[in-house]
């Protein structure tokens, strides 16, 4: 059984008791985390995941709110004790991105640090981002302000399949993506250049012929309102606002 962990369901700017968009997918073998734009050792740990099953961290784009936690991420890294190194990967600027927050900390007196491994993933529909004995991940170009990559998760044990829009307006590469997933985690910040709403979330869902629909990257409620999710619901029945800190098995 793998599971899905909503580690942050927010926006850049969200309600008080959400944090940035991160996720993570656990085996018992593996877990994947998803962005890093927030504490992300503290909602790991908050979720109950387990960090020295740490296999890699995926990195979706340059945005502050996916990548500005990773010098954090690696400090607690460090005093968590882990010793291998750490893959981190993701489209190049993604990852120069990332790789640039952590050179801004000068980190050459901290013995044993882990080693970071950048690893590079193409921009274009299928291409490989990590395999591991619990999971192939496979990625496809959204549509945002700047390069952005969508996930795909396939469970190797029992074929479940989680994939993840990140940020983007609404885009048929996504639709090819996440086709027949158990899981589409989409993002729905409102109705504006380079995002969704929930209404066009549920539609991608709908398209997609997914089993359901958990929304993220949330905006403050009184942006969202209820009668966003109304409409994403009446779009695509099995729509729900992604819980913070839930956890669903796939
Ligand atoms: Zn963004
Ligand atoms: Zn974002």
């Amino acid at each position: 059984m793998a599971y899905l962990h909503l580690l942050g369901t927010g926006a850049a700017l969200s309600d008080p008791h959400r944090t940035t968009t991160m996720l993570a997918v656990e085996s018992e073998h593996s877990l994947v985390l998803i962005d890093c734009g927030g504490d992300l050792a503290q909602r790991v740990f908050s979720v109950g995941a387990h960090l020295e099953r740490l296999s890699a961290l995926l990195i979706t784009h340059s945005h502050p709110d996916h990548v500005s936690g990773f010098p954090l991420f690696m400090e607690k890294l460090w005093l968590f004790g882990r010793e291998q190194p750490l893959q981190v990967c993701g489209i190049p600027s993604a990852i120069d991105q990332a790789r640039r927050s952590f050179e801004a900390f000068d980190t050459s007196g901290w013995a044993g640090m882990p080693e970071i491994r950048w690893c590079e993933v193409l921009s274009e529909a299928g291409a490989a981002v990590w395999s591991d004995e619990s999971f192939v991940i496979t990625a496809a170009p959204g549509t945002h302000g700047v390069p952005v990559t969508a996930l795909r998760i396939e469970d190797r044990a029992g074929g479940g399949v989680v994939t993840y829009s990140a940020d983007t307006e609404p885009s048929d590469a996504v639709v090819r993506l996440a086709t027949g997933s158990d899981i589409l985690v989409h993002e729905a910040t409102g109705r504006f250049a380079g995002h969704s709403d929930a209404g066009q979330a549920a539609e991608v869902a709908s398209r997609a012929g997914v089993g359901r629909l958990l929304l993220v990257h949330l905006p403050p409620a009184e942006r969202l309102g209820p009668a966003g999710i109304l409409v994403a619901t009446e779009r695509f029945e099995h729509t729900e606002e992604g819980v913070e800190g839930g956890s669903y098995s796939f």
